[in-house]
C-alpha cells in the first residue's frame, strides 16, 4: 500500500512525511513547490507537479500504484483568499476534484484531507464541536467547507473513505531542527512574531485590539505541527481498519490572544518584541478554541504538546537555526 501525499513538502506535510517515514509506511510526495521546500524531503521519492495536471497525476497513481491519498495541498493565506477568490477555487476545490476522481479511476478509495477550524467562521460557542454547522467567514474557509461537502457526496455515491481534519492554529517544529515553518511570504502570528524577535522586522502588527476578549486581541487555538502530524497516522490507520469515514477538530482546547503569545514569544526569545496596533484583518473570527474529545476518544489522539512556552520553544530553535527558512542555515 503507498500513500499519496499531496503538498508533502509544505509545513504540517513536511512533518508528517517525516513521520511516516520513521514508521516505515511507503509513500510519494507530490507537490508543485509553490509553497513548500524541496529540502524538507530528505530521502523522499517525490514528483513535482500541480494538482490540476490529471495526467501526471495519474501517471504518479500508476508508477507508485497509490492505494491511499494524504491531502494537504492548497493555498492558506486567508487575505489572500478574499482578495483573489478565483485562485482559491481553482487550486482548492477544482484541484481537489481533480485529485478524487484521479483516485476513482485508479481504485484509491482512502483519503486524510487537511481541513481547517476556518469552516466554522464566527464560533457560537467555545469550545467549538465537530456538529458546529459550517459557516466559513472567509474564502478560504469556504473551500475547504465545500471539499468537505465534496467527500461526503463521494463516500455516499462511490464509497469513498475520508477523514477531514480540521486544524486549529499549527505551530512549532519538529525537535530535530530538520524542517520547520517556512512560508514565503509570511502571514502567521508565531513565525512573524519570532522574525521580530530576531530583528529581521522591526515589530509584530497586531490585528485588532477592540475585540470582545479579555486583552481585546484574537483567541486562537494553538497545536503542535508534530501532534497535527500524529493524527494524520491514526486517521490512515482508523480508515484502513474500519473504514468509518468521519471529521475531527485538532486542538489543545485552550486559547491564547494575540498578546499572550507576543509576551510568551518575549520570555522564550529574551528579547523585547516590539507591537503596534493596526487594523482588524478581515475575515479573523474573534474567538477559535476547539474541543478535541471526539479526536481522543475515537482516534487515541493525545497531543503531547499542551503548554504554549514550549510550542514556541520550539519553533524558536527552529528559527534560531535558520533564521533565512530553508537553504539558510545559520
Ligand atoms: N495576527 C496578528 N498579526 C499578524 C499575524 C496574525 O495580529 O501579523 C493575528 C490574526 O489576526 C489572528 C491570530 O494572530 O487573530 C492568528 O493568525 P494566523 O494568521 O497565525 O492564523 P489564523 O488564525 O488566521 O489561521
Amino acid at each position: 500500500m503507498t500513500i499519496l501525499v499531496t503538498g508533502g513538502a509544505g509545513y504540517v506535510g513536511s512533518h508528517t512525511v517525516k513521520k511516516l517515514k520513521e514508521k516505515g509506511y511507503s509513500l510519494v510526495v507530490y507537490d508543485n513547490l509553490s509553497s513548500g521546500h524541496r529540502e524538507a524531503l530528505e530521502g523522499v521519492p517525490f514528483v513535482e507537479g500541480d494538482l490540476l495536471d490529471g495526467k501526471l497525476l495519474s501517471h504518479t497513481f500508476c508508477s507508485f500504484r497509490v492505494t491511499d491519498v494524504i491531502h494537504f495541498a492548497g493555498l492558506s493565506i486567508v487575505g489572500e483568499s478574499m482578495l483573489q477568490p478565483d485562485k482559491y477555487y481553482l487550486n482548492n476545490v477544482v484541484g481537489t476534484l481533480t485529485l478524487l476522481n484521479t483516485m476513482l479511476a485508479h481504485k484509491a478509495r482512502r483519503i486524510i484531507f487537511s481541513s481547517s477550524a476556518a469552516v466554522y467562521g464566527e464560533a457560537e460557542g467555545v469550545p467549538i464541536l465537530e456538529e458546529c454547522p459550517r459557516n466559513p467567514a472567509n474564502i478560504y474557509g469556504q473551500t475547504k467547507a465545500i471539499v468537505e461537502k465534496i467527500l461526503e457526496d463521494y463516500g455516499k455515491a462511490y464509497g469513498l473513505g475520508y477523514v477531514s481534519l480540521r486544524y486549529f492554529n499549527a505551530c512549532g517544529a519538529d525537535e530535530s531542527g530538520s524542517i520547520g515553518e517556512d512560508h514565503r511570504p509570511e502571514t502567521h502570528l508565531i513565525p512573524l512574531v519570532l522574525q521580530t524577535a530576531l530583528k529581521k522586522r522591526e515589530e509584530i502588527c497586531i490585528f485588532g485590539e477592540d475585540y470582545a476578549t479579555k486583552d481585546g486581541t484574537c483567541i486562537r487555538d494553538y497545536i503542535h505541527v508534530n501532534d497535527l502530524a500524529d493524527a494524520h497516522l491514526l486517521a490512515m490507520e482508523h480508515l484502513r481498519s474500519d473504514r468509518v469515514s468521519d471529521v475531527f477538530n485538532l486542538g489543545n482546547g485552550n486559547g491564547f490572544s494575540v498578546r499572550e503569545v507576543i509576551n510568551t514569544a518575549a520570555e522564550v526569545t529574551g528579547t523585547v518584541i516590539s507591537s503596534e496596533t493596526a487594523p482588524r484583518r478581515i475575515g479573523d473570527p474573534e474567538v477559535l478554541v476547539a474541543g478535541s474529545a471526539k479526536a481522543r476518544d475515537i482516534l487515541g489522539w493525545r497531543p503531547k504538546y499542551t503548554e504554549l512556552r514550549k510550542m514556541i520553544e520550539t519553533a524558536w530553535q527552529w528559527h534560531v537555526k535558520y533564521p533565512q527558512g530553508f537553504g539558510g542555515r545559520n
